[in-house]
């Protein structure tokens, strides 16, 4: 069966000014859309025609790991997203920040300091490992943290793709706004 493009969960024009509805056009229908394409064709005839997403990650490499991964994380990524939505995290995922981190302050900027020093295409994330801590981590083009064996929680794409029309080179004005438009019911309801 066919990966299908999820919709966005949410306006075009919702996550504006931060990132645009000029952005999201390219990233989702374009780039994202792309990925899902990819895949589908590459998958044709293989093993992994009949898989699920999850398993495809795990067990591939190459040209369909790359787009299968990559599927994975848009949708992951695009589903964090709101405007006005819970601005700190809640519950469990609150206390496991305070207790690694020491506060959501500081956890904020050692995430946006990871997002910053990524060099080239990729992606920051914040994670929880089997023991239930967290961990902040980098990963290069599609890699996942899946196939490590982490939890992904929290992610941000730093592909330029992600910021360039609204910000050009300026990754670190991305990041800056990024945290407001975050719904943390969501991120907190994945840890
Ligand atoms: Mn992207």
């Amino acid at each position: 069966m066919a990966f299908e493009l999820p919709e966005l969960p949410y306006a075009y024009d919702a996550l504006e000014p931060i990132i645009s509805k000029r952005t999201l056009e390219f990233h989702h229908d374009k780039h994202h859309a792309a990925y899902v394409n990819n895949l589908n064709n590459l998958i044709k005839g293989t093993e992994f025609e009949q898989a699920d997403i999850i398993d495809i990650i795990m067990k591939s490499d190459g040209g369909i790991f790359n787009n299968a991964a990559q599927v994975w994380n848009h949708t992951f990524y695009f589903d964090q997203f709101g405007k006005d939505r819970a601005k700190q995290p809640k519950g469990q995922l609150a206390e496991a920040i305070n207790a690694t981190y020491g506060s959501f302050e500081e956890f904020k900027e050692k995430f946006t300091t990871a997002a910053k020093t990524l060099f080239g295409s990729g992606w920051a994330w914040l994670v929880k490992k089997t023991n239930g801590s967290l961990d902040i981590v980098q990963t290069s083009n599609a890699e996942n943290p899946l196939k490590e064996g982490l939890i992904p929680i929290l992610t941000c794409d730093v592909w330029e793709h992600a910021y360039y029309l609204d910000y050009q080179n300026k990754r670190p004005d991305y990041l800056g706004n990024f945290w407001d438009i975050l719904d943390w019911d969501i991120i907190s309801g994945r840890y």
